[in-house]
């Protein structure tokens, strides 16, 4: 459903001689047209990014402030995003959770603010390792999924990355039939909850140690709309090989 979605989250990672030498490997890379491709460098480097990178390759924020800007000291506002020609914020990821301690209602309102202004949302969602092995997987993510859901003036510009915590950074990536299962929940959930036509339109991408010689199994399954790539995006070569497992 929808176009195939890949995102580079660079995190916390990169100086400006790193980042230049990623973007000319980007710039150089071939990447299948049917594909939308997003990186999110950190915060600093976006300007830098906006001004070398190619055209075809849209950019992300990691976070944006929940309102709009003024005496919120170490934020940066959606509007300086838009400013810089980030078309994208990535809300809710779990090291922004389970680090820093973001809370689900916070969260619901950064994205229907960053939505309300223009900005698309990559809408992350994912359970703890404890909380999949207590049986919990799915409440847990219907939770998280509903902080969005209760305000988000529509779904036009989301895409839901599913990124179970147990398989970021850890080299430990879901089986495609683990992925595909969740997905399959979450846009059931989708359906009863929110409309069949959200539902069957919106992009679920997953995450969590994707990299380049396990992204094609994974893309094969029907509702793997695309992934939210770490490590393996701030090699170049391999986020183009992961780019181009669209199927
Ligand atoms: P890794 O690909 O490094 O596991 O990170 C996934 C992630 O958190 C993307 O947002």
């Amino acid at each position: 459903s929808g176009k195939f979605f890949v995102g580079g989250n660079w995190k916390c990672n990169g100086t400006k001689d790193s980042i230049s030498k990623l973007i000319s490997d980007l710039n150089s890379a071939k990447l299948e047209p049917d594909v939308d491709v997003v990186v999110a460098p950190p915060f600093v480097y976006i300007d830098q990014v906006k001004n070398s990178i190619t055209d075809r390759i849209e950019i992300s924020a990691q976070n944006s402030w929940v309102g709009k800007g003024g005496a919120f000291t170490g934020e940066i506002s959606v509007e300086q995003l838009k400013d810089l020609g980030s078309k994208w914020v990535i809300l809710g990821h779990s090291e922004r959770r389970h680090v820093i301690g973001e809370k689900d209602e916070f969260i619901g309102k950064k994205a229907a603010y960053a939505l309300s202004e223009g900005l698309g949302v990559i809408a992350c969602i994912g359970e703890l390792l404890e909380e999949r092995e207590a049986g919990k997987t799915f409440d847990v993510l219907f939770q998280q999924l509903k902080a969005y859901a209760d305000v988000v003036p529509s779904w036009d510009n989301i895409v839901i990355a599913y990124e179970p915590v147990w398989a970021i950074g850890t080299g430990k990536v879901a089986s495609p039939e683990q992925a595909q299962e969740v997905h399959v929940a979450l846009r059931d959930w989708l359906k009863n909850n929110v409309s069949a036509e959200v539902a069957s339109k919106t992009r679920i991408i997953y995450g969590g140690s994707v990299n380049g010689a396990n992204s094609s199994e994974l893309a094969k399954k029907e509702d793997i709309d695309g992934f939210l790539v770490g490590g393996a995006s701030l090699k170049g070569p391999e986020f183009a090989t992961i780019v181009n497992s669209v199927t």
